[in-house]
């Protein structure tokens, strides 16, 4: 378990001295509990896939495998990273509204458990590049809309999927395939949800939309990924879902469909949920100071590794958990505004946040911050790279992810000459030997 100053026994202030910081810190035993809690609950007719891009490190992925997780991938990377943490072709399946021929092909090559093709145009691609036999699902935006996602991604007009009163009239293209199967559908409402109701009325709308696309056009149902979307709670007002109460009513609806449809394959996909509550996002304070009667802790690390945490974009700043990590004891009579080393005004991971004094050197901790870290956020920005990750197991602790250096940053360019007639470029050595950009 993670404590305050410690993950499974190991003193984080040890691990931030070992790893360096700005550091995320995953405890593999948050991260497989937040699985098999829900495994043990929900229908056995379901199986529950990990959504790569939530956390796409290799040995977080590995972790979800090895307790039985499906994956699903969106891109090439992905797709290998999903091969890397072993996980079998039968339990990947890929989607995304934009999928590549090259992604198509290796999908193909891989021999993975379906296609989730987003649109008529895609799955006649699909039908062009591939052998008989190739299983495809569709995914649908369905025609009604969720109730309680933060961020909807169906019922109104999306990139995302197939609209489910095209569907209804396809039966002509779905006729026209010659070498794919389609042999079920996906369909994915949005995310954040932390209402379990609105959960148990999604399935039930996404099974109904199955049944009556699958007789309307004339298709088995093989496989029903039912999406998921499941939540944490972040901010002061919100609280995480009650597992008992989401599952029963999960397991009812799904109990009725699978008695109708057995061996058809439910999938539940999950990244936030089963990724999010694993993480700590750790800094150092650098400097603490005031201005114009606010105080301020800048760190050393930020929005470019934990956009979500920023919430740019989001009307009203609300703050992730934030704790002191090596400091306990009273509250100080202050509050501090939390900030990051980049030259923006956006860079603020806490607004007036309670925490015991604090002084330079102190590492603070962003909890909850296992899933949409550095992934979803702009690491590039001031080149600063990507931060290290550790995923503690076994209660030892595994550097998961090298910090970028400058020489991981600087490779990748390109410097092209162009001295100019007028001007001779001056002879300077380079201010940083360190700056130099290894050769390719
Ligand atoms: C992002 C995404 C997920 C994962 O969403 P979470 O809210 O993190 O569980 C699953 N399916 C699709 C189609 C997605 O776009």
């Amino acid at each position: 378990m993670t404590d305050a100053f410690a993950v499974q026994g190991i003193p984080i202030a040890d691990l931030a001295e070992r790893f360096g910081t700005p550091l995320y810190i995953y405890d593999a035993d948050v991260l497989a509990d937040s699985y098999t809690e829900l495994r043990r609950r929900l229908h056995p007719a379901v199986d529950i896939f990990y959504s790569a891009k939530a956390n796409p490190n290799v040995s977080v992925c590995s972790v979800m495998r090895s307790l039985g997780a499906g994956l699903e991938v969106s891109s090439m990377a992905e797709l290998a990273t999903a091969r890397w943490a072993g996980a079998a072709p039968d339990d990947v399946i890929f989607l995304g509204p934009g999928k590549s021929e090259g992604e198509l092909r290796a999908c193909l090559e891989g021999g993975i458990a379906a296609v989730v093709c987003e649109s008529l145009e895609e799955l006649a691609a699909l039908d062009r590049l591939s052998g008989p036999g190739t299983r495809a699902l569709l995914r649908v935006n369905p025609a009604f809309t969720t109730k309680g996602a933060r961020l909807s991604m169906g019922g109104k007009p999306r990139q995302f999927g197939i609209d489910h009163e095209l569907l209804l009239e396809s039966a002509s293209s779905l006729r026209a395939l010659r070498n794919v199967r389609v042999t079920g559908i996906h369909a994915y409402m949005g995310t954040r949800i932390l209402d379990e109701d609105g959960v148990v009325q999604n399935t039930a709308g996404i099974l109904a939309a199955a049944r009556e696309l699958s007789a309307t056009l004339g298709f088995p149902l093989e496989t029903v990924d039912i999406g998921g979307g499941l939540g944490i709670a972040y901010f002061e007002n919100e609280k995480d879902l009650d597992l008992d109460r989401l599952t029963e009513g999960v397991n009812a609806v799904v109990g009725e469909f699978a008695a109708e449809h057995p061996g058809c394959r439910v999938i539940m996909e999950l990244g936030r949920y089963l990724a999010g509550r694993c993480g700590t996002y750790v800094v150092r304070a650098r400097y603490v100071k005031q201005s114009k009667g606010e105080w301020f802790v800048v760190t050393d690390g930020g929005m470019n590794h934990h956009m979500a945490a920023v919430g740019v974009g989001s009307f009203v700043k609300r703050n992730f958990p934030i704790r002191s990590i090596d400091r306990s004891g009273e509250l100080a009579d202050r509050r501090y505004t939390i900030t990051g080393p980049l030259c923006t005004p956006d860079d603020v991971l806490g607004r007036k946040v309670a925490l015991p004094e604090v002084r330079p050197g102190d590492l603070i901790g962003v909890e909850r911050s296992g899933a949409y870290g550095p992934t979803s956020s702009p690491v590039l920005f001031l080149s600063h790279g990507y931060p290290a990750e550790v995923l503690v197991s076994g209660g030892t602790a595994h550097l998961v992810r090298h910090r970028d250096t400058v020489e991981d940053l600087l490779g990748r360019q390109i410097l092209v000459d162009r001295p100019s007639p007028a001007v001779q470029p001056v002879d300077q050595p380079a201010a940083h030997p360190v700056a130099q950009p290894v050769a390719q």
